[in-house]
């Protein structure tokens, strides 16, 4: 059953805002939680979360209570919103926020521009948010959103006001120790200082200023924290570092391929061409580029600033895309979108180690593959936590007025997420476990261990 509120944000920039905006807004579908169940009649993203889930709780004993209260997304919201287009036209856009528990602290979560998304995506990722944010220990909760939209066929103009539009959508259903937006896929720094800009705009002027970290991943100067924009990047070279100290291999000489070379991919691959290790082969949305004796990611990256992809690289020979699979690497980094390592390209890879820097890249038969060619896997639920770790360290800056240096901040996610590792190593051990259902148990006994604490309402 779906329930159909209006909704009314606050605007104290006009006298007659809440008549206004309730006759501007469009109508906000909220499925709570008990109406939301199940999802059975999809079969999608969801279904592999459910998948992982079970399995972890299965082995852990979950508490039936706490099982069925994490099997569902507390709240799921759909906004259609209108926008009036650089020729004139007005066209109306799908956003929407699923937002999966807050046991653990305020909803949080990225939002994503791209043609994809809907309510199974947004689902599947608000619960990914929600286990990773209790791997990393970070006091938050889960949720994920977006807009259902190409965003290259729209102009900035165009795109600063279908993310003002949207923002004014969702109105208190987003806030600062409510719910918590940053970016992911297309979606970058200055659309995160405009959904703040918009947000501050409709708080009264007083409170303005209290509320800076309604978003995280804001540029520097809107509010942001010094290596927000590396953080994901970052985390991902670290745990590639606690993996091959651990192992005994050297980062010197290492080679590498990345699947996906946006914010997170690039960064990963730069941080770790620094340490010395060797990238080999990137594939993004334009196509895949491979060269054995290494890529440059700094010249890499200034290709695809200009041309928009890794297509029409010189320095690298142009590859089909299962030829980009079987290249042979020590590691696979995939960092684009989900479901790309499944039971048809996993038994392509050559590679020793694949971590996960996308959410949700390998399906649930590809797992399978994977364990039975003996090919190991750090899971995105661990690996892509820096930049919810980095996201609680800016959330925490603006909460006290503060502005921590880049050493400072880098030093403090280390420390998150190598120990964020061990834990899912020791927990490997003890459960004699995969990585990931490791992960999945951690997480699953610090919500099991907070809802036991809190009891349930009334
Ligand atoms: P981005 O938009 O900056 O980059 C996405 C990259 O993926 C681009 O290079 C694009 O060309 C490529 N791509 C898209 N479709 C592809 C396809 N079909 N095949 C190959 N490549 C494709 O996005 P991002 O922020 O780097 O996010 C990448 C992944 O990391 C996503 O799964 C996202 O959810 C996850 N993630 C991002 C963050 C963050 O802080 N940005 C944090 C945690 C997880």
């Amino acid at each position: 059953m779906i329930t159909q509120t209006t909704y009314a944000p606050s605007n104290a920039d006009s006298h007659s805002a809440s008549t206004e905006a309730a006759t501007r807004t469009p109508p906000l579908m909220r499925l709570e939680q008990e109406q939301a169940r199940p999802h059975q009649d999809e079969q999608g993203l969801f279904d592999t979360v459910l998948a992982q889930f079970n399995q972890a709780a299965d082995i852990l004993g979950l508490d039936p209570g706490v099982r069925e209260i994490l099997e569902r997304p507390k709240n799921e919201i759909v906004v259609n919103f209108p926008v009036r287009l650089d020729d004139g036209r007005i066209e109306t856009f799908a956003g929407y926020r699923v937002q999966h528990n807050d046991v653990l602290g305020p909803f949080k979560g990225g939002l994503r521009y791209h043609p994809q998304v809907n309510a199974d995506e947004a689902r599947a990722l608000a619960a990914w948010m929600t286990w990773k944010c209790a791997v990393a220990g970070v006091p938050f909760g889960g949720a994920k959103g977006g807009i259902q939209i190409d965003p290259s066929a729209y102009s900035p103009g165009e795109i600063e006001r279908i993310t003002r539009r949207f923002v004014y959508a969702l109105g208190d259903n987003i806030g600062p120790d409510y719910d918590i937006p940053a970016p992911d896929v297309n979606t970058n720094a200055q659309i995160m200082a405009w959904i703040l800009d918009t947000y501050l705009s409709t708080r009264p002027a007083h409170e303005r200023q209290r509320n800076l970290h309604v978003v995280t991943g804001k540029p520097v100067a809107a509010g942001g924290s010094a290596g927000r924009e590396k953080a994901t990047g970052q985390g991902v070279a670290f745990v590639v570092e606690e993996w091959a100290t651990e192992n005994n291999v050297a980062l010197d000489g290492l080679t590498f391929m990345v699947q996906g070379f946006g914010n997170v991919g690039s960064w990963a691959a730069r941080l770790l061409a620094r340490r010395g290790a060797r990238l080999v082969a990137v594939q993004d949305v334009t196509g895949a580029v491979r060269n054995d004796r290494g890529i440059d990611p700094e010249e890499l990256l200034a290709h695809v600033r200009r041309f928009g992809g890794v297509e029409g690289y010189s320095q690298a020979e142009a590859i089909t895309h299962r030829d980009f699979f079987e290249t042979a690497a020590d590691v696979f980094i995939p960092a684009a979108l989900e479901n790309q390592i499944t039971a048809r390209t996993a038994p392509w890879l050559k590679v020793r180690l694949v971590v996960e820097a996308a959410n949700g890249p390998t399906d649930v038969a590809g797992d399978m593959v994977l364990s039975r060619n003996g090919v190991e896997l750090l899971p995105d639920i661990l690996c892509n936590t820096g930049g919810v770790i980095v996201s609680y360290f800016e959330w925490l800056q603006n909460k006290r007025h503060e502005a921590w240096d880049l050493e400072d901040v880098d030093a403090r996610l280390k420390k998150m997420i190598t120990g964020a590792y061990q834990m899912v190593r020791r927990t490997e051990r003890e459960s004699v476990v995969d990585a990931r259902t490791a992960a999945y148990i951690l997480a699953l006994q610090r919500l099991e261990h907070a809802y036991k604490q809190r009891g349930i309402f009334p």
